[in-house]
């Protein structure tokens, strides 16, 4: 399937490329205003539509419901943490392996992959540790 890109697509992912890391659509609106491209909000949105299924944006939502876009040779994988909601990037794939023989073996042209752990950063586990220890064992106990 090859689309004729518009100029909005061809500028947004000019500037996924150039950001080098994940944005929200609102994001992707500001950067655009401060580098004079100014594009409204409806075409931003419109345009992400149409790269998303070219296969050259990915989308990530995260816990709060937020969509973040980046583009799709970026392939990065993270560890959130549920209390506090930091992400904190993981500088390997162990599932590329994987995609290339999904690939073959149903006949299915896979564009991008999500991978993402959940749990409690260093921070957070600690605070909750010590919360414990205040309200004795008992209350937030776990097996
Ligand atoms: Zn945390
Ligand atoms: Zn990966």
């Amino acid at each position: 399937m090859k689309l004729q890109r518009t100029r909005s697509q061809e500028r947004l992912l000019n500037l996924l490329k150039t950001l080098n890391r994940a944005v929200s659509a609102q994001d992707i609106y500001i950067e655009l205003r401060n580098r004079n491209q100014t594009m409204g909000l409806a075409t931003v949105y419109r345009s992400l539509d149409a790269l998303k299924l070219e296969g050259l944006v990915q989308v990530r939502t995260l816990a709060t419901g937020e969509s973040l876009y980046s583009s799709v040779l970026q392939d990065q994988h993270h560890l959130t943490c549920l209390n506090c909601g930091q992400s904190i990037p993981i500088n390997e794939c162990p599932v590329h392996q994987l995609e290339t023989e999904l690939q073959d073996s149903h006949q299915f042209k896979i564009y991008y992959h999500t991978l993402e752990f959940f749990g409690l950063c260093d921070r957070c586990s600690e605070d909750e540790e010590q919360v414990d220890s205040i309200l004795g064992k008992g209350i937030g106990n776990r097996e």
